[in-house]
């Protein structure tokens, strides 16, 4: 019987949180699916998304990232899913067992390639959240004609009643231009050279800043379901995090891709089950 009430694995990694002068989240898009935001999900998205399936779309995660498609289809798709992922009020039990360990662990960080901004609005410190991907709150030109962004909540409430939805598309060019150029807009987001990097520079000075003062103290880096989509923001430098620092431990919580590296492994625990029962047992043995 273990010491908490726990398995031996995740009393382990309480002890690793409990000992650290510093925490580390570092969140990919499995922490969100974890919390609900399954973009994996076909059932849900061929009820919710119907005139999307004629154009060979199943689920959420084919529209990621694919340019490809019409501006008014384009549009016309990401109103709905921004409203429903980014906008939806109340707060999320994954992100707020989560939110209880950081603040218990006080001198923490979060980078986070998820652009549903579940950190802000689960109130964890703004000051402690690196966004690097971008968020879906702002929109920007797609030229960019200039390095200004904008709020889309006011662009969903005006424009999402004007999506048909047996094709999922607003009426030919009738998509939000730039205020600026008149040209085509879309969210906030890295999806290619046109990214504003603007509104993020400031939380990429500050991660860096708190990483140059803990990132050889005792650290715990948590990481939470970053695979190997854009393993540069979150994965590759929590294992090096932990490569160049003997003090340093990664918990690593991956549904697909638990696995670390072997120059590392005595330095880490990994745990292929669901984040959102893993967080819920860390958060309980680190009240
Ligand atoms: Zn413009």
């Amino acid at each position: 019987m273990s010491q908490n009430g726990l398995n031996p694995r995740t009393d382990l990694a309480v002890k690793y949180l409990k000992e650290a002068d510093a925490l580390l989240i570092g969140a990919g898009a499995g922490l969100s699916a974890a919390a609900g935001f399954d973009f994996t999900d076909r059932t849900v998205f061929a009820k919710n998304y119907p005139g999307m399936l004629q154009y060979g779309f199943k689920c959420k995660l084919d529209m990621m990232g694919n340019f490809s498609v019409p501006q008014e289809l384009l549009w016309g798709y990401y109103l709905q899913h921004v409203r429903e992922t980014r906008f939806i009020k109340g707060e999320n039990k994954t992100y707020q067992d989560l939110l209880a360990l950081a603040q218990s662990r006080k001198n923490y960080f979060v980078i986070t390639t998820n652009a549903d901004g579940l950190f802000e609005r689960n109130n964890f410190d703004q000051e402690r959240i690196f966004t690097p991907q971008g968020d879906y709150k702002l929109a920007q030109c797609l030229t960019p004609c200039s390095q200004d962004t904008w709020a889309v909540e006011p662009i969903i409430e005006q424009y999402l009643p004007l999506v048909n939805k047996a094709t999922q598309r607003l009426s030919p060019n009738k998509d939000p231009k730039c205020p600026n150029c008149g040209g085509p807009t879309f969210l906030n987001v890295r999806g290619g050279a046109w990214f504003v990097e603007k509104p993020w520079l400031e939380g990429s000075l500050r991660f860096h800043k708190w990483l140059t003062q803990n990132g050889r103290a005792k650290i715990a880096v948590l990481e939470v379901g970053s695979g190997f989509n854009t393993p540069m923001w979150v994965r590759w430098p929590s294992e090096k995090i932990v490569r160049v620092n003997p003090n340093a431990r990664l918990l690593r919580i991956n549904l697909h891709h638990p696995e670390v590296p072997e120059d590392i492994a005595h330095h880490s625990l990994s745990f292929a089950e669901p984040a959102n029962e893993i967080l819920s047992l860390l958060a309980a043995g680190c009240e």
